[in-house]
């Protein structure tokens, strides 16, 4: 069992989890399997209960776990599947230990943070280590080094580093180095501190990745060495970047992977040297591309990207594979109530209305969708984007005035979008939705099907609302086309409409699933029409 340790230090938001994702894809490159975990130390039992503004995204595993967004970052990079064991909160760990204390499992103990929860946490990591067979687990430390909230976690990984030794752990430091704007200089006295707080805990960094906004000078790596009694070869630098994906190769140049190697005594798992070369040719793609298409991004969070992350990237992942750079517009669907679509979304080649939850903008998002059916403008629906889709063309194709989804409306004439059945019964709110991957049956004579090129796929949910099928007939005769159901109960995944360069919106979230090298077929799809509407690519584009 081999333990790579992530600690943040000075800020938060310096990109841990994307320093994280790059060490693993280096190891990976190099042959070894690599798990990636996420500790985070708020009290939410899980990230579905917390409100996107704050947190970012909930990302969502094929177990249906409701998951912290770096998940994400992992799953991407390392192009491997985790589950809900991947993510480790404080909630979780109490609710456990308190689970274990009611059944009596610690009877006649004291149950207190020194052993109980430090051991339960020990406990998640090595159960994720033997589940996942990997040789290698890698654990973010969210927050950073010097909160009250992550000491249990920072003594967990103290303790590991006795129990399982200096061979089997690595503890890596990320401090970020600000540059003074006045006179333009990095400084290392805040992570010098942040290691001096470390210190004072009982851990001792073995390697620092010091990020900043330009490449550090050596002489600022020789006081971070001297002053955090770190060797001079155990620190790296990872300075901004036009792409999140360059990160795995500007580490990897620095020789971070031959580091680890050593430090962590691994045998070599293949004959094979490391090759990045695929992610090479993919990021090139990326910050290469010249061509630009311009799409809408209609929601509610529009300040917030962190809150639609995986949405964004599984555009990126598209628009890379035809080599176009996707423009992202903003645009907040309150102010589409106030405001004409036909004003707001003129310079857009395509309108992608996003997921959500709640009345407010909804109004909003159902005037943007009328505009791209209407003006025969490329349109995507996630989820909540499907669900309007279908309250949109109620009102306006089918006349039924004031149709809605009772999620904004519990009093609609019309509820064509309405409560799952199941969620009748449901009382709590966290981790209740329709959750994780589910089959959906595709019509073969459908353009998601030419998308996926198969009958039968399966794709991430998290949802508690779902087309009536008491409406169903009456959208069908009027031209709405339901080209994907699911395997189990028929409920309504995807729909489309003809007379229309491409109209597509699911009930799934297919961004779950994207990956740099092999985009999600929806967003590709999407990405493709946008391109061709506006003649940036031609028909016979070929991808990759
Ligand atoms: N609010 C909708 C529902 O719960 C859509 C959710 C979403 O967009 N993720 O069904």
């Amino acid at each position: 069992m081999k333990f790579v340790f992530v600690t943040g230090g000075v800020m938060s938001s310096v990109g841990k989890g994307i320093i994280v994702s790059s060490i693993g894809k280096i190891l990976q490159s190099m042959g070894y399997k690599v798990y990636a975990a996420k500790m985070d130390p708020y009290v939410n039992v899980d990230a579905g209960t917390m409100n996107p503004y704050q947190h970012g995204e909930v990302f969502v595993t094929e177990d249906g776990g409701e998951t912290d967004l770096d998940l994400g970052h992992y799953e991407r990079f390392l192009d491997i599947q985790l589950d809900r064991n991947a993510n480790i909160t404080t909630g979780l760990v109490y609710k456990r230990v308190i689970e274990k204390e009611r059944k009596g499992e610690y009877l006649g103990q004291t149950v207190q943070i020194i052993p109980h929860v430090v051991d339960e946490i020990k406990s998640l990591l090595r159960l994720n280590a033997q589940r996942s067979g990997c040789d290698i687990q890698l654990v973010e430390i969210g927050g950073t080094v010097g909160d009250i909230e992550s000491l249990p976690f920072l003594e967990a990984i103290r303790q590991l580093r006795i129990e399982e030794g200096y061979e089997n752990t690595v503890f890596v430091h990320v401090p970020l180095l600000p540059t003074l704007s006045v006179t333009g200089e990095i400084k290392t006295k805040p992570a010098q501190h942040s290691v001096q707080e470390l210190r004072r805990i009982g851990i001792q960094p073995d390697v620092i990745i010091a990020r900043s906004s330009r490449p550090i000078d050596e002489s600022s790596i020789q006081k971070l060495s001297l002053f955090s009694s770190v060797p001079r070869e155990a620190i790296f630098n990872s300075y901004d970047v036009q792409s999140i994906y360059q990160v795995p190769l500007i580490l990897y140049e620095q020789g971070i992977g031959s580091y680890m190697e050593k430090r962590l005594a691994l045998k070599k798992s293949s004959a094979y040297e490391s090759d990045l070369s695929e992610w090479r040719k993919f990021v090139d793609r990326v910050i290469n591309a010249e061509k630009e298409v311009k799409i809408g991004m209609v929601g509610k969070y529009t300040t917030l990207r962190d809150a639609y992350l995986s949405i964004i990237e599984a555009l990126i992942h598209a628009a890379a594979s035809i080599r176009v750079k996707p423009k992202l517009i903003w645009i907040n669907s309150e102010e589409l109530e106030h405001s004409s679509p036909y004003e707001l979304l003129k310079d857009v080649d395509g309108v992608i209305v996003l997921p959500g939850f709640g009345r407010r903008g909804t109004e909003g998002k159902i005037a943007a969708i009328q505009y791209a059916r209407e003006e025969k403008v490329p349109f995507l629906g996630i989820c909540f984007g499907m669900q309007l889709a279908v309250v949109e063309f109620a009102r306006n194709v089918l006349n039924l005035e004031g149709a809605n989804s009772t999620e904004n409306d519990p009093t609609t004439p019309y509820p064509v979008v309405d409560l799952l059945p199941e969620q009748l019964s449901v009382k709590e709110k966290g981790g209740t939705m329709r959750l994780g991957a589910y089959d959906i049956k595709l019509e073969k004579n459908s353009c998601v099907y030419s998308l996926y090129g198969r009958e039968i796929i399966r794709e991430r949910h998290r949802h508690r609302y779902e087309v009536n099928p008491k409406y169903l007939p009456h959208l069908i005769e009027y031209g709405l086309k339901v080209t994907g159901v699911s395997v189990e109960g028929g409920r309504v995944e995807v729909i489309e409409l003809r007379d229309h360069p491409f109209f597509l919106a699911t009930q799934f979230h297919p961004e779950f699933k994207s990956r740099p090298l092999t985009p999600s077929p929806t967003y590709l799809g999407f990405v493709k029409a946008v391109a061709k509407s506006v003649g940036v690519i031609s028909e016979s584009v070929t991808v990759m």
